[in-house]
């Protein structure tokens, strides 16, 4: 086949992009030259427009037309006291679609740890100048639940700490307060998080949710019972994505029944595979959501599994 030097180099540039591969480069190529007057000429115009009129804003990442400037940052007809920070754009439209937040938005293009980002890349530093403006009282990290995310996070919290904001964390965006027991964690390490450490017992009577976070030892085992049930006062939600045996399945089911508890997200059970009896009180109506031991499954976990596992072949092979 004769090889089109303009195609040789257009199918390499397509392949770039996320979730695309030379075939489905070539694809597009040969659908674009068969529509060429309906697709190939009006989509090169945009693109050159694109290229001409939209590009990031320098100050708070997102998105902006060369015409009107930045919507987040400059000409926004609302004027905010918060600033959220997430990593990329389309997390910056989430959040905007579900209509909970109002405020403004930083965009950092990436995090960290991620091998294709230098933190220098990271809109940091503009980030500590806008939240040091008068009319910024908090800013919101809502970065992901990954290393890196977490990593950027911890990070962004410490160069903060030269400006006067508030600094909360995702959950706290929704107006969230979030408590919790744990008798290890030190009270300034919460505090510093802006968690408030309580007591076991009043953190049943308070809250709206609970995530369960926790070992399966001697001691911890059937510890969220009928008994901690009944201390529940606010209808919360349960998640458990620890341990099955923490979490009395039975007393958990009673509790739904009699409607102290109002939903609840499973990953982990007494037995695994899951016992029958225990489907059989689910039921299609309920407000649950069961997973198969899954939580655990991250992008770094997996890296970390298949290195272990390889690196175990190899010395198994080389003896
Ligand atoms: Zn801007």
């Amino acid at each position: 086949m004769q090889k089109i030097n303009e195609i040789e180099v257009l199918v390499k540039l397509i392949s770039r992009l996320p979730g695309l591969g030379p075939k489905s480069a070539k694809r597009i190529i040969l659908k674009l030259i068969n529509k060429r007057d309906e697709l190939l000429k009006p989509i090169t115009n945009s693109l050159a427009q694109l290229y001409k009129n939209v590009s990031r804003c320098h100050s708070c990442g997102s998105l902006k037309s060369n015409s009107i400037g930045c919507n987040n940052c400059e000409n926004n007809k609302n004027k905010f006291n918060k600033i959220c920070v997430v990593e990329n754009i389309a997390d910056q439209w989430s959040i905007e679609n579900s209509s909970i937040y109002q405020g403004y938005f930083h965009i950092l293009g990436g995090t960290i740890s991620s091998s294709e980002q230098r933190k220098e890349d990271l809109l940091i530093n503009s980030l500590v100048e806008r939240a040091k403006k008068d009319d910024i009282e908090e800013v919101i990290i809502a970065t992901s639940a990954t290393v890196e995310g977490q990593t950027t996070a911890y990070y962004i919290q410490d160069s903060l700490k030269e400006t006067n904001v508030k600094v909360s964390k995702l959950a706290q965006v929704f107006g969230a307060q979030v408590i919790a027991y744990d008798p290890f964690v030190p009270e300034i390490e919460a505090s510093e998080n802006n968690v408030s450490l309580i007591d076991q017992e009043e953190l049943f009577g308070l809250s709206d949710v609970i995530s369960i976070h926790l070992p399966l030892t001697d001691q911890t085992r059937n510890l969220i019972n009928a008994n901690s049930f009944n201390l529940m006062k606010c209808s919360p939600i349960i998640i458990n994505s620890s341990r099955g045996s923490i979490v009395n399945e039975g007393d958990l089911l009673d509790a739904y029944n009699e409607k102290i508890i109002s939903g609840f997200a499973l990953d982990v059970y007494g037995s695994e595979p899951v016992n029958e009896d225990f489907y059989k009180h689910i039921s299609n109506s309920m407000n649950c959501i069961l997973t198969p031991h899954t939580s655990g499954v991250t992008t770094e976990s997996n890296v970390r599994v298949s290195q272990f596992i390889a690196e175990k072949t190899i010395n198994f092979l080389t003896g």
